[in-house]
C-alpha cells in the first residue's frame, strides 16, 4: 500500500539582512511548524534578499506546491516589492484597494498623531500598501501591510509581512480566508504521535527501527535539548499501525522514555512540583542561573521555583549557601561534595523542598586529568531525606557543557521529585 501523499507547501522568506546574518530567521521555522501541524509536506523553506528577480526565481522554484507562503517586503519602501513580484507571478494587474487604502489611512494618521511624521510621504506610503493583485484577497494589516491571498495558475500564493508579531498575527486570518480553508479541508488528517526520549542515542532507536515493520508510518527523529524527539505520522485511516510503533518503541527504550504524548520535560515537571505543592531553589557554579531561568520560563513557575544563588567565586558558594570553606578546601570547588553541600545551602536559604546544585569545568580553560573539561558534579536533595547526584564528563564546548548541564539537571530534578 502507497501512502496518499500530503499535499506539499514551500516557505519563501525574503530579506536581505537574513541573508546577511544580521538577524536569524523567525518566520521560516516558525511558518514550517504551522504548515507541518495542518498536515502539508513542507518542501521547501527559501530565503531570498530584497531583489525582485531572485523572489521571482523562489517562487518558480515551488511552483509544484500547493500552497506558498511568503514572509517580508510588503512594507512602504522601495525594497518592499512582495506584492509586485506575486502579482507579475499570478499574471495579473496590481490595483488600488480603495478600501484598504481607507483602512491604512486610518492607521497611519493615529500613527502621525502620535509620532509627528506625516504629508506626503505618507501619503505615498498608503497608496503603495493599498496596491492588491486583481481578484486578490487583502487581510487586515497587523501593523500597517496587508496581507494578500493570491490565486496563480500554480501554488495559492499567501502574502504575509515581515516583522514575526505581525506575520504570526496575520496567520488566523490567512487560514480562515476562503481559498486557503478550502485548501485546509481537504488534507487528510493523520496527527503525528510524538515520543520523547533522554540519554538515547539515535543510533538506538535506528536499530529498533531495523527490527520492526515500520509500514508506511513516516518516522522523523530529532535531537533537541539532549533529548530525543521521535515523531510517527501515520497514513490516514491506519493510526493504528504508529501507536503499534509508538508501544514497541516505549517498551524497548522504557528506561529512557520521558513522555509519549509529546510533553516536555519541563513541562512534566511542572505538573509533578505542582501536584506535590513543593518549591524548588538553586545552587548553580558553572552553569550560572541557566537552570533558574529554564524553570522560570513557564509561566505560572512562581508556584514552585522559590530562587536561586549563582554562586561563581568559592567565597560566594561559602558565604550565600553556606558550603564550608573546609569543605572546598579539601575536595575542591568541583566536587560531589560541594554540589551536596549547594543543593543543601540552596534548599534551607530558600526554605524549599527541592534543591540543586551544579558545580563544574566548563571549560576550555580550567581542566586537570583527575577534573577535565565538561567533569560537572550535580546533586539534588529533598526535604524528606532523597538524594541524587551524578558527576558525569559531558562533552564539547564551553556553551555545550553548560546547555548540557541544564538538561541533564531538568531530569535529575524531575528524578528526584517523583521518587
Ligand atoms: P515593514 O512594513 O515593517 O517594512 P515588511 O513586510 O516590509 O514590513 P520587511 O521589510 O521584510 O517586512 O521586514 C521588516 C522587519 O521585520 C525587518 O527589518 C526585521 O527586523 C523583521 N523581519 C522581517 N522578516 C523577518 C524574519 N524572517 N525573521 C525575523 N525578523 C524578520
Ligand atoms: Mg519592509
Amino acid at each position: 500500500m502507497s501512502a496518499p501523499a500530503r499535499p506539499r507547501a514551500a516557505v519563501v522568506v525574503t530579506g536581505s539582512e537574513l541573508l546577511t546574518g544580521t538577524i536569524p530567521d523567525a518566520n521560516g521555522p516558525w511558518l514550517s511548524r504551522e504548515l507541518s501541524a495542518l498536515g502539508f509536506e513542507v518542501s521547501h523553506v527559501l530565503v531570498v534578499g530584497d531583489r525582485p528577480g531572485d523572489l521571482a526565481a523562489a517562487l518558480e522554484f515551488v511552483r509544484d506546491a500547493a500552497l506558498v507562503v511568503t514572509s517580508g517586503g510588503l512594507g512602504p519602501t522601495a525594497d518592499d516589492l512582495t506584492g509586485e513580484v506575486v502579482a507579475a507571478f499570478a499574471g495579473v494587474p496590481l490595483e488600488l484597494d480603495e478600501r484598504m487604502r481607507e483602512r491604512i489611512a486610518g492607521i497611519l494618521e493615529a500613527w502621525a498623531r502620535r509620532t509627528g511624521f506625516g504629508g506626503p510621504a505618507l501619503e505615498e506610503a498608503n497608496r503603495k500598501q493599498a496596491m492588491v493583485p486583481r481578484g486578490a484577497i487583502a487581510l487586515d494589516p497587523v501593523g500597517t501591510a496587508p496581507g494578500l491571498v493570491v490565486r496563480t495558475p500554480g501554488p495559492l500564493v499567501v502574502v504575509l509581512p515581515g516583522p514575526p508579531r505581525e506575520l504570526q498575527g496575520m496567520w488566523p486570518a490567512a487560514l480562515a480566508a476562503g481559498p486557503v480553508a478550502a485548501l485546509l479541508a481537504g488534507i487528510p488528517r493523520a496527527p503525528a504521535r510524538h515520543l520523547r526520549f533522554f540519554g538515547l542515542p539515535e543510533s538506538e532507536i535506528a536499530a529498533t527501527l531495523r527490527t520492526v515493520d515500520v509500514g508506511d508510518v513516516e518516522v522523523t527523529t530529532c535531537l533537541r535539548r539532549s533529548e530525543l524527539e521521535v515523531d510517527l505520522r501515520p497514513v490516514p485511516g491506519d493510526e493504528d499501525a504508529a501507536d503499534d510503533l509508538a508501544a514497541v518503541l516505549a517498551e524497548r527504550h522504557e528506561r529512557h522514555l520521558v513522555s509519549m504524548d509529546g510533553r516536555t520535560t519541563d513541562e512534566i515537571l511542572a505538573g509533578e512540583l505542582l501536584a506535590r505543592g513543593w518549591t524548588v531553589a538553586t545552587g548553580e557554579s558553572c552553569t550560572g542561573g541557566m537552570l533558574a531561568s529554564r524553570l522560570v520560563d513557564r509561566a505560572g513557575s512562581s508556584d514552585y521555583v522559590a530562587g536561586g544563588v549563582v554562586a561563581y567565586s568559592n567565597a560566594a558558594k561559602t558565604d550565600l549557601l553556606g558550603v564550608p570553606a573546609e569543605l572546598i578546601a579539601a575536595h575542591g570547588a568541583v566536587s560531589p561534595e560541594v554540589a551536596r553541600a549547594l543543593a543543601d545551602g540552596a534548599r534551607s536559604r530558600f526554605g524549599a523542598d527541592v534543591g540543586v546544585g551544579i558545580t563544574g569545568v566548563a571549560g576550555p580553560g580550567g581542566g586537570t586529568e583527575a577534573k577535565p573539561v565538561g567533569y560537572v558534579c550535580f546533586c539534588v536533595t529533598t526535604a524528606d531525606g532523597r538524594v541524587i547526584a551524578r558527576d558525569p564528563r559531558l562533552p564539547g564546548s564551553r556553551s555545550d557543557v553548560r546547555e548540557r548541564s541544564t538538561d541533564l539537571a531538568m531530569h535529575l530534578l524531575l528524578r528526584a521529585v517523583r521518587g
